[in-house]
């Protein structure tokens, strides 16, 4: 493998760490992923198998692997296929820590569709069309920043059934990794999380309550503390990311989707115009018919 495409795939993979999650609203979004200096085992484990090296699933891999390296959480990513059981809903206690979910039971060939709101407008409106015109629920992870600027859009998602999940106000990383600035204090936590919770139930009368999705993917251990705390229960991971954010055009951003099937999955989508994630839903929705998956909200996967 030549130096320059070396080069090229550390930019690539760079971009896949930069992250999966992109949107603020105070702040224009980076549309190019940032140029993450990579920890070079990466660099060197995707070297050592050109022949993938090129492949998403290679930049897939990668990014596992270097999300795996900046957590501190025994148990995620799982390495087991293993079905998961369902989430139970439980009484809450004293002190505990929230429990990360990145995929619903495997039992039955269900898939939750997430869509990240915290930059523009978007492809939001077509998005819920889309859902509307196929009897789709989907789970909406809510900036209180991009709440307050698309009111109409957030009580339209309440009206017709969807489900709303805490992104944070600012979309600023609680851990700083993927910012690469200090770590919010458990306050700054709180008030980020109670922010964008008391615009969601002032304009829509809805909770986003008890589910949470990191900005960036950033988590560690004291983030599933913190949130807890706060009263969100589950940390919302993901299982496919669509990578629409990193520049797939709508036919890859679908044929991807669709390859990466399996029951229980997760989706990652973001509304926002950079990524073609609303024009792919349609052919999306229609595949995952044609392979017999149901598809719903987040809490309706983990609580069948
Ligand atoms: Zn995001």
């Amino acid at each position: 493998m030549s130096a320059r495409r070396i080069a090229l795939l550390a930019a690539l993979v760079a971009g896949a760490l930069a992250t999966a999650c992109q949107g603020a609203a105070s702040v224009p979004e980076p549309e190019a992923p940032r140029a993450t200096p990579l920890p070079t085992a990466y660099i060197g484990a995707l070297a050592a198998t050109p022949a993938a090296s090129e492949t998403l699933a290679a930049v897939d891999a990668a990014y596992e692997m270097t999300r795996t390296a900046s957590m501190d959480i025994a148990e995620w990513p799982r390495t087991s296929t293993a079905p998961v059981a369902a989430v139970p809903r439980v009484p809450r206690v004293a002190s505990a820590s929230a429990r990360m979910v990145d995929r619903g039971p495997a039992t039955e060939r269900r898939v939750a569709l997430t869509f990240d709101a915290g930059a523009d407008r978007g492809y939001a409106e077509q998005i819920l069309d889309t859902l509307r015109d196929n009897d789709v629920r989907a789970s909406f992870g809510m900036t209180g920043q991009w709440a307050e600027a698309n009111p109409d859009l957030l009580r339209r998602m309440v009206a017709e059934g969807h489900h709303l999940i805490n992104h944070t106000q600012t979309h600023d990383s609680f851990t700083g990794f993927s910012t690469g600035r200090a770590a919010k204090s458990s306050e700054a936590r709180a008030r980020e999380l109670a922010t964008t919770e008391q615009a969601v139930q002032r304009i829509a009368g809805a909770t986003t309550k008890p589910y949470f999705r990191p900005p960036y993917g950033d988590i560690d251990t004291s983030v599933i503390e913190d949130v807890y705390a706060q009263g969100y229960d589950i940390v919302a991971m993901w299982t496919v990311d669509s990578q629409g954010w990193n520049g797939l055009s709508r036919s890859a951003i679908e044929a991807r989707c669709l390859r990466m099937a399996v029951p229980g999955a997760v989706y990652v989508f973001h509304v926002g115009a950079v990524a073609q994630d609303g024009p792919a839903l349609p052919g999306i929705i229609e595949g995952l018919r044609k392979q017999g998956y149901q598809m719903g909200t987040l809490d309706w996967l983990l609580h069948p």
